[in-house]
Formats: C-alpha cells, sequence, structure tokens
C-alpha cells in the first residue's frame, strides 16, 4: 500500500470500487449460467467494443498480442515474410509478428512523436528494398519480400496514418495497427477530410486489455477489429483451434478465446472509457502546464492532428535515472516505457543490429521517464509531481553549472 501522501503511478483500484455492484453482477451471471468461455457475453462485449471503435467487427481474444498475431496472419502474410515495425514498442509488437511466422524489421522513431518516422520508412523502402524479377519488394537486409507495415499507436497516440498508408499504397503493402495503447484514440485524416479512430485505418488492427491499459480486464484480454467479414472469419478460426464447427478443423488454429468473465466486466468498464479517457487528456493538459515553464524536461509532443488518449504520460529528460530516484524517494510512482529498444534486446541478438541503426531510438530510450496517469490523478497530486520535478531538475541544473565552471577554470 502506498503511504497517504504518496502519489502511485497508476491506480486500477478506484475504478473497481466505484463500479463494484455491476462488476460482481456479472461474476453472478457467469457462474449462474456457467458460461465461462465465449457465449453470449463475449459476443455482446464484442458488439459493443466494434460500436467504439467504429469498425464492423470485433473479435475478443484472450490478449493483444494473440490479436496482433492472429491479425497479421489472417491479412495473409505468409511466413518468411517481412513487417516492418519501430523498435521503440512493447515486445509483444516483435513477438506476434516473429510467432507469425513472419520478420520483424525496424524504421526508427520520430524524434517528437516517438511514433514510426515517416521519413525513415520512406527511406527504408526506397533504400533498404529492391525489385526482384516478377516485381516483389524485397528486403536488401534479409533478402525477404516485404508484405506489411505494423505502426504502433504508442501512449496513446496515433501514427502518421494518411503518410503511412499512402506509402504502402505506393508499395503494395498491408497496414495492421498496434492499437494495444490507443483505445479511442484520434487522427485527423487530411485525405479523408475528418477524424479517424484508432484500428480503423490499417486491413486489421489489435487492442489489449492488460489491466493497466486505458481499457482493462481484470485478468488477460484483447481485441482485434476489422471491417472485413473474411479476416474476421480467419481470426475466429484461428482463436479456436481452426474451427468454424465444432470438432471440424480446416487449419491447425490456436486456443486464443476470452474468458466470459473477462468480458462481462470490460464490457461494464467500457460504458465509461469515453469520460476516462476525456480525464486522462484533462490530466495531460495539467502537466503540460505545470511543466511548461522548465526547460530541463521535454514534455509529450501533440501534433495538431492528433487526439491522443494519454495511456501514459512520457516527458524526457538528460538525467532520467537520477529524476526517478528523486520522485521514488518523495514517494512518486514512475516508470521507464521503454529502458531497451526492442533492436538492442537480448531477444534480437541475432538481427545484428547497434544502437547507430536507431539512433532515435536509441537515445529516446535512456532519456525517456513515464509520470503517474490515470483518470482519477488529481490536480493536487500532479502540482505536487510537478514541485518534484522542478526541486531535482533545478538542483542538478546547478551541480550542471558548477561542472563547466570547473572545466573552464
Ligand atoms: C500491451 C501491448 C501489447 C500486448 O498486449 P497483451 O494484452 O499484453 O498481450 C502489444 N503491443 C503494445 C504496444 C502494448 O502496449
Amino acid at each position: 500500500m502506498y503511504a497517504s501522501n504518496d502519489i502511485p503511478f497508476l491506480d486500477l483500484v478506484t475504478p473497481h470500487m466505484e463500479l463494484e455492484e455491476e462488476l460482481t453482477a456479472v461474476f453472478r451471471r457467469a457462474l449462474f449460467t456457467a458460461g465461462f468461455v465465449g457465449g453470449p457475453m463475449v459476443e455482446e462485449f464484442e458488439q459493443a467494443f466494434a460500436a467504439f471503435c467504429d469498425t464492423k467487427s470485433s473479435v475478443a481474444l484472450n490478449s493483444g498480442t494473440d490479436a496482433l498475431r492472429f491479425a497479421i496472419m489472417a491479412c495473409g502474410i505468409e511466413p518468411g515474410n517481412v513487417v516492418v515495425t519501430v523498435p521503440h514498442t512493447f515486445i509483444a509488437t516483435t513477438e506476434a509478428i516473429s510467432q507469425a511466422g513472419a520478420i520483424p524489421e525496424f524504421v526508427d522513431i520520430d524524434e517528437n512523436t516517438y511514433n514510426m518516422s515517416v521519413e525513415r520508412l520512406q527511406e527504408y523502402l526506397e533504400q533498404g528494398c529492391t525489385r526482384n524479377g516478377s516485381g516483389r519488394l524485397i528486403s536488401k537486409r534479409s533478402q525477404r519480400p516485404v508484405a506489411a507495415i505494423v505502426p504502433v499507436h504508442l501512449y496513446g497516440q496515433i501514427a502518421d496514418m494518411d503518410s503511412i498508408l499512402r506509402l504502402a499504397n505506393q508499395y503494395g503493402l498491408t497496414v495492421i495497427e498496434d492499437a494495444c495503447q490507443a483505445h479511442g484514440a484520434e487522427y485527423f485524416s487530411g485525405k479523408l477530410n475528418r477524424w479517424m479512430k484508432a484500428g480503423t485505418m490499417g486491413r486489421a488492427a489489435a487492442f489489449s486489455f492488460y489491466p493497466g491499459k486505458n481499457l482493462g480486464a481484470c485478468g488477460e484480454a484483447g481485441a482485434a477489429v476489422t471491417d472485413d467479414p473474411v479476416i474476421v472469419a480467419k481470426i475466429r478460426m484461428l482463436r479456436d483451434h481452426g474451427q468454424a464447427k465444432k470438432y471440424y478443423h480446416d487449419i491447425e488454429g490456436y486456443n486464443g478465446r476470452l474468458d466470459s468473465i473477462q468480458a462481462g466486466l470490460l464490457h461494464v468498464k467500457l460504458a465509461h472509457l469515453a469520460a476516462w479517457n476525456a480525464q486522462r487528456r484533462d490530466r495531460a493538459a495539467e502537466y503540460d502546464r505545470l511543466l511548461a515553464g522548465n526547460d530541463a524536461v521535454t514534455c509529450p509532443y501533440e501534433p495538431s492532428w492528433s487526439r491522443a488518449v494519454y495511456h501514459l504520460y512520457v516527458i524526457s529528460t538528460d538525467d532520467r535515472d537520477g529524476m526517478i530516484r528523486h520522485l521514488k524517494e518523495a514517494g512518486i510512482g514512475t516508470g521507464i516505457h521503454y529502458p531497451v529498444p526492442l533492436h538492442l534486446q537480448k531477444a534480437y541478438a541475432h538481427m545484428n543490429y547497434g544502437p547507430q541503426d536507431f539512433p532515435v531510438a536509441t537515445r529516446v530510450a535512456g532519456r525517456i521517464v513515464s509520470l503517474p496517469m490515470f483518470p482519477q490523478l488529481r490536480a493536487d497530486q500532479q502540482a505536487r509531481v510537478a514541485d518534484e520535478i522542478y526541486a531535482f531538475t533545478s538542483k542538478t541544473a546547478g551541480s550542471r553549472e558548477a561542472s563547466e565552471k570547473a572545466v573552464l577554470s
């Protein structure tokens, strides 16, 4: 437990206390109907979540990782094909690609949004690839055909989808969105001249309902969304042992089904998601205001075409580790999302990437801190976080000046 003055990084208890009656009613319904896997509670949630996302369908699954893996497989990405993504993300993005049988390759991120850099993507497609005899786009790095792009809407902010889709169309690639952190985020498409929800712009998209996400289950859960009924049918087969009819297995599938209890709990919480997202945006604006005068920190950058849902509020600063220690001593919880970019993870040593292959991702990983962010965060708590950040940065600014003077003298 936290001391009364402590500020947690995340509070998952308060929202559940506020919804206690409705949430426990879900348990009773499952217990007394003995519907534990699939069934009406899952189907009701799927319809409600598709409606929330502005997509025709959603398929409820047991995790965001499986949602992305099945979406990639159902979009016809073949084993051995290359799927292009970013190194600044949670490893589930590339696990889903690899476990779908494809090969992840990276392009660097934008230094302001921390999402996929359109310039680097274009460079990869123009200079990192060639065409083979039959006109297929081949990665020079792996000598494999490039089939898809997986942009990640990190921290709840959508990547620059108009530009990514334009390049994808130009090169004949499928786009599958990793929207695991971006439930309800919006993007203004200049091309379509309207705001679009996360998950509506690619062929398919994956969402996670891991407890800490903007919409979180009380356990593991995820969903894939799409407008394409053929993709829906394929994902349903993949999640249920390759069967559309019981015990008639057209393909070998997986056990990727969602529990009815989780679906019911998610359905209750979904009714509050838009309000919670709005509160997160208010909290983010408050941090922006409180930290605006502090030159030692960079606040999140939200382009005019983005309405982020602030799954995380991530600032960057020179002495990140020192700041985290200072905040911890002041009873303030923080996180790092993520401390080691994927191209430098041990799991991907075989890819033979070095720090300079993706210099922005490498640099950002050493500078970022995620501040407390959840809908129930209070303005007085935020003021204390900002005060402690000032206390720390003014101290280190002083010592930096002193050491610069020492060097000069
Ligand atoms: C959480 C997350 C996932 C995976 O979701 P799980 O439900 O934990 O499997 C994938 N990608 C990103 C960017 C995530 O944040």
